[in-house]
């Protein structure tokens, strides 16, 4: 038995049935999707306990001297779910609340991902639990360098290559590839993406996630009949995700009327001046205190009327406990996970088009995949063409799914599912099963 938070078995006994207590853990919440997904496409037994199970699950305990002379342990973790597309792809991400649990269905919703926009890689994903603002630079660079070291054997460009995720950055990746590439001893600089373009990063991925986000947000759009210059949006988070589609979006002409952060949020009816905004919080370490904005309280600011409503932060945002008082006519699901199984339902009672997540933000992965290629190749793109080849996937991922949806009755979210387990099991069954 599975409890929020706790980590127990990998596998899980289909039928996966959320409850009040259970909602929020998230191997769970993936679980049950996939349940449902496997279900409809009537998978085999057999099929479906491999990919209901992580294909490898490493836990490493990584030693850190700090700046005060202490040592300190720090758990991390790297869960490779699927390797049957290529190489496991996923970022690894740095919080004080990683559970084994959590990256697990962040490894099975990045090979569901790739899966969806059709690209050659499977699934991973690596938490490290730590509080990266309690840690300063060099005891952050120590942690990673020691991580690296520690999963050397996992990783590699045709392994598994790891990106940013929540609280890592270009820095973080960095780091990453001079560790890797000491221990191979020459610089490897595809087995990590979303890394400085000085050192084989891609023109485009900083914003890939959130350009990405707007162009999903821009096909929903034009399906309901509506304009960004009529449209208003709330954004929950202002990082690598929701930082980059507000820039983006507030220069389409969406007016960006909240910013939710985890200290508090910024109003302004008639839209805010996200370049204002960002120099605000460069100045301040924080969103509120905006002169060109009216503070709020950030429970409160989720559920403002709006006709976008994009959570870019972490899991769990929308449940059921909330959901029936979202307001918005479309969500576009830019962080990983932010709504329940329990509120997918509310939603859907409500009439909100979802954008799912592993459609949604696969913009990121997407021009991850590119800067791969661009390392492999070792010749590098303008960023025009990084943009419009991006565009073509997002575009054809958006129509692929919504024709799925309407053609199998079900909502965009399984049709996400469906799709993605119906290109994994292709390779599944043409690779067979190795013995
Ligand atoms: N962390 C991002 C995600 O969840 C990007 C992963 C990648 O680029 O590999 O999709």
């Amino acid at each position: 038995m599975i409890t929020g938070g706790i980590s127990t078995v990998a596998t899980l006994t289909p039928p996966v049935s959320i409850s009040l207590e259970n909602e929020k853990n998230p191997w769970l919440a993936a679980a049950a999707r996939f349940d449902e997904a496997a279900m409809r496409l009537k998978l085999d037994d057999g099929v479906r306990k491999i990919l209901a199970t992580p294909a490898r699950e490493l836990t490493v305990n990584i030693p850190v001297q700090l700046d005060d002379g202490r040592i300190e342990v720090f758990t991390g973790y790297r869960v490779q779910h699927s390797l049957a597309r290529g190489p496991a792809k996923g970022g690894i991400r740095f919080a004080p609340d990683v559970t084994l649990d959590e990256v697990r269905a962040l490894a099975s919703w990045m090979t569901w991902k790739c899966a969806v926009v059709n690209i050659p890689f499977g699934g991973g994903k690596g938490g490290v639990i730590c509080d990266p603002r309690l840690l300063s630079d060099a005891e952050l660079e120590k942690l990673t360098r020691r991580y690296t070291a520690e999963i050397f054997d996992f990783i590699g460009p045709e392994r598994d290559v790891p990106a940013p995720d929540v609280n890592t950055n270009e820095k973080t990746m960095a780091w990453i590839m001079d560790t890797y590439s000491m221990h191979a001893r020459h610089t490897v600089t595809g087995v990590v993406t979303g890394k400085p373009m000085a050192l084989g990063g891609s023109r485009g991925r900083p914003e890939a996630t959130g350009r990405g986000c707007m162009m999903v947000t821009l096909k929903a759009l034009a399906r309901l009949g509506l304009t960004p210059e009529t449209s208003r949006v709330v954004i929950q988070g202002f990082g690598n995700v929701g930082g980059m589609a507000a820039r983006l979006m507030s220069a389409t002409g969406f007016k960006i009327v909240a910013i939710v952060e985890y200290d508090g949020a910024t109003y302004n009816p008639k839209g805010l001046d996200i370049a204002a905004l960002e120099r605000h919080r460069k100045e301040t370490g924080s969103i509120t205190g905006f002169a060109g904005g009216e503070d709020m309280d950030k429970h409160e600011a989720m559920f403002l009327e709006c006709d976008v409503l994009l959570p870019a932060a972490t899991e769990n945002v929308i449940t059921s406990q909330n959901a029936d008082r979202i307001r918005c006519r479309i969500l576009c699901e830019g962080a990983n996970g932010p709504t329940t199984p329990l509120a997918d339902e509310i939603l859907a009672a409500k009439k909100v088009f979802v954008i799912p997540d592993i459609l949604a933000n696969a913009g990121g992965v997407t021009v991850s995949y590119f800067e791969w290629v661009q390392d492999r190749e070792g010749y590098f793109w303008n960023e025009q063409l990084v943009n419009s080849r991006l565009q073509e996937i997002m575009d054809e991922s958006f129509d692929a799914v919504v024709q799925y949806a309407g053609a199998h009755r079900v909502n965009n979210r399984i049709a996400a599912y469906m799709l993605a387990l119906d290109r994994v099991v292709q390779c599944l069954k043409l690779r067979g099963i190795y013995a």
